[in-house]
């Protein structure tokens, strides 16, 4: 029984997370995307937010469950039971500190291991900070976030700008 978690900021979801979201959950028995709660990042969603978009766009995935997380990833691991985490790579830049990552969980947590997948070719260039800079400049992001999710995001980010 292989219970994974791919955890992340998703601040906001896009289509990659989506894309990641998808076929791990078609290799694993079960998936939790487990939403970082991190004070230290300034996100422009709250986290509940960005649970609340991430449930929106997977309810049609029966093995997947939404949750979110503070501290650290291999403690949420074990309070969860899950023995695998599941990570994106997008490209060389990304694997360096993914791997330090990796192994790192995996000396704090030996049961639980790292499985990774490479992004589908037509999201490699995608992340929540280009969607985030592309909102900013009123740039059209309808390519890069779940339909739900281009909404919220304008809303956001005018609602940033009136600051
Ligand atoms: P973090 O702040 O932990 O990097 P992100 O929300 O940016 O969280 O990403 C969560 C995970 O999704 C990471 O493993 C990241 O590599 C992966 N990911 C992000 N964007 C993509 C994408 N376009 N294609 C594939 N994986 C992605």
């Amino acid at each position: 029984m292989i219970r994974a978690i791919y955890p992340g900021s998703f601040d906001p979801v896009t289509l990659g997370h989506v894309d990641i979201i998808k076929r791990a959950s078609q290799t694993v028995d079960e998936l939790i995307v487990g939403v970082l709660n991190n004070g230290a990042k300034a996100p422009l969603f709250s986290v509940d937010e960005r649970v609340g978009m991430l449930k929106e766009v997977t309810a049609d995935f029966p093995k997947v469950r939404v949750m979110c997380f503070s501290g650290l990833l291999v403690d949420f691991a074990r309070q969860m039971q899950a023995n695998t985490i599941v990570r994106g790579l997008r490209a060389i830049s990304d694997f360096e500190y993914e791997l330090q990552m990796a192994q790192t969980n995996r000396k704090m947590n030996p049961d639980v291991d790292t499985m990774f997948l490479a992004t589908s070719l037509e999201y490699s260039y995608l992340s929540s900070t280009i969607v985030k800079e592309v909102a900013f400049f009123d740039g059209d992001i309808r390519e890069f976030v779940p339909e739900p999710v281009i909404l919220k995001v304008q809303e956001k980010v005018r609602e940033r700008k009136a600051q």
